[in-house]
């Protein structure tokens, strides 16, 4: 039984029955029919129907951002975005999908040698609820315009959102079962990867998670994509603009209730700004409204589930215990839901909890350092490297030390996002491959060498 939770008021939403191994077999198995098919569609007219994946995510805008939520909390506002970003991720594959996959010429010895595109397959996608539907299709239109099919395992608090996928996608006239959902728990994953009709896996998830979906892949020799966890620096040096900083810093940490991979977590700020930065950041974070995230003006929503809020709570006191400065929050909300108070902790050292594991909500870890190596090495003294903010007015300063920031993406005096025209992913523990742009195309395609004789002399 898999079952759907309002995480705001903990009712429950629906309980539908998870598909059973003879659902499973013909989902794959009509599945992997339509992609064969699905290959054979020239790229142009594949990327027509995409356009109208795009279009059905703007028709359904409202509903879609009320499912999401309904299923995980964020503000409706947040949900409504997420939507759009959608639609927009699908607009720009299928405008550049054509020439992102165009053919090669590559001169050598042949009098003709190219690399051509081919799809792989079907890729089997396992994904998190906390962008319930931005994380799925910014996989699948890349994975779609190349010829792809894609099997989905989406989270088991979000199974709303992944009907909601499975049956826009065939509305908008991606043949059925191009885009199958499987209502399934985690442990069915190992053996799906084995399947035979599974060409590749694409994981969005936490790290231990992604250990072992690299392993069940590993063994079966299929190509992964690993979108892991996170604990991106974010970098304040003593010569910037300290209150555009601080205003971006909260977004950067509070937006989806601190529940983004990308989210900054630490807070790293030259020692000289530290008490002007504290004193704008958590000006910023008393004006959060923490209530129902269905109501219009609400900026912090519940968090997905209460075992996360717990487990957040245990990081936060210990980060406390260990000598950190609660200057906010720190605890739940008392009352239905699962809601957390904004939190900032001042003073954190390295070592403290909340600095060292990835944090997974509404707090804040803010580190003082005496100056710009120290933030570096702070910065890099991490198992993650996802994204990373460097905050300076010394432009040639910041593209120096972008170069030596352990991530996928470091952005300087901006908020860390992710962009469809940009590739998108991390390193170290926070995963390998990359999503969007045009790498996030060729990861699931096979870059097949066309040697055409006679050999030129
Ligand atoms: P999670 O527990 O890893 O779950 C993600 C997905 O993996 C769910 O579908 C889950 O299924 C499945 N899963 C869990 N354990 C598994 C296992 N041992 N084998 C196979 N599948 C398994 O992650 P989460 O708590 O939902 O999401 C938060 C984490 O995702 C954070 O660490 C965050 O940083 C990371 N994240 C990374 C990115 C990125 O792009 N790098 C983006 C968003 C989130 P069930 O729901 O059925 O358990």
């Amino acid at each position: 039984m898999i079952v759907s939770r309002n995480p705001a008021t903990g009712e429950t939403l629906v309980r539908v029955d998870a598909h059973d191994a003879s659902i499973i077999e013909q989902r794959l198995a009509r599945a992997h029919a339509a992609q064969k098919n699905w290959a054979q569609v020239p790229l142009c007219d594949r990327a027509v129907v995409l356009q109208r994946v795009a279009q059905e995510l703007r028709q359904l805008k409202d509903d879609l951002a009320r499912t999401i939520t309904l299923e995980m909390g964020k503000p409706f506002a947040e949900s409504i975005a997420e939507v759009e970003k959608c639609a927009w991720n699908f607009d720009h594959y299928a405008d550049a999908a054509t020439a992102m996959l165009a053919d090669e010429i590559v001169p050598s010895g042949a009098s003709d040698s190219r690399i051509v595109h081919d799809p792989l397959g079907l890729v089997l996608a396992v994904m998190p609820w906390n962008y319930p539907l931005w994380q799925v299709l910014r996989a699948a239109a890349p994975i779609l315009v190349g010829g792809n099919g894609l099997v989905l395992k989406h989270a088991s608090n979000v199974p709303q959102c992944a009907l909601a996928i499975e049956a826009l996608c065939r509305r908008a006239g991606l043949p059925d079962g191009l885009v199958t959902a499987l209502l399934v728990g985690a442990e069915r994953v190992p053996a799906l990867i084995a399947d035979d009709r599974i060409s590749a896996v694409t994981f969005t998830g936490s790290t231990p998670a992604g250990r072992s979906i690299a392993a069940a892949a590993g063994q079966s020799l299929k190509k992964q994509v690993l979108e892991l966890g996170g604990s991106d620096p974010f970098i304040v040096l003593a010569d910037a603009e300290i209150e555009t900083a601080a205003a971006i810093a909260v977004k950067a940490r509070f937006q989806n209730t601190g529940q983004s991979c990308i989210a900054a977590k630490r807070f790293i700020v030259e020692q000289p700004v530290a008490d002007r930065f504290v004193e704008a950041f958590c000006e910023h974070v008393r004006k959060l409204v923490v209530d129902d995230p269905l109501k219009a003006g609400t900026t912090q929503g519940s968090m997905a589930r209460t075992s996360l809020r717990e487990e957040l709570d245990v990081q936060v006191r210990a980060s406390i215990q260990e000598g950190a400065r609660l200057l906010l929050g720190g605890r739940p909300v008392p009352g239905p839901g699962a809601f957390y108070e904004p939190t900032v902790l001042d003073h954190m050292r390295p070592e403290m909890t909340a600095a060292r594991e990835e944090t997974f909500g509404p707090a804040a870890a803010i580190i003082r350092v005496r100056d710009a190596d120290e933030a570096l090495l702070v910065a890099n003294g991490t198992p993650f490297g996802l994204g990373a903010a460097v905050w300076t007015t010394d432009l040639d300063r910041a593209a120096r030390l972008a170069r030596k920031v352990d991530a996928g993406a470091v952005f300087v005096n901006g908020l860390v996002a992710s962009d469809p025209r940009l590739p998108f992913g991390g390193i170290k523990a926070s995963g390998y491959g990359r999503e969007l742009g045009r790498l996030g195309l060729l990861e699931f395609m096979n870059a097949k060498t066309v040697w055409t004789g006679p050999a030129r002399a």
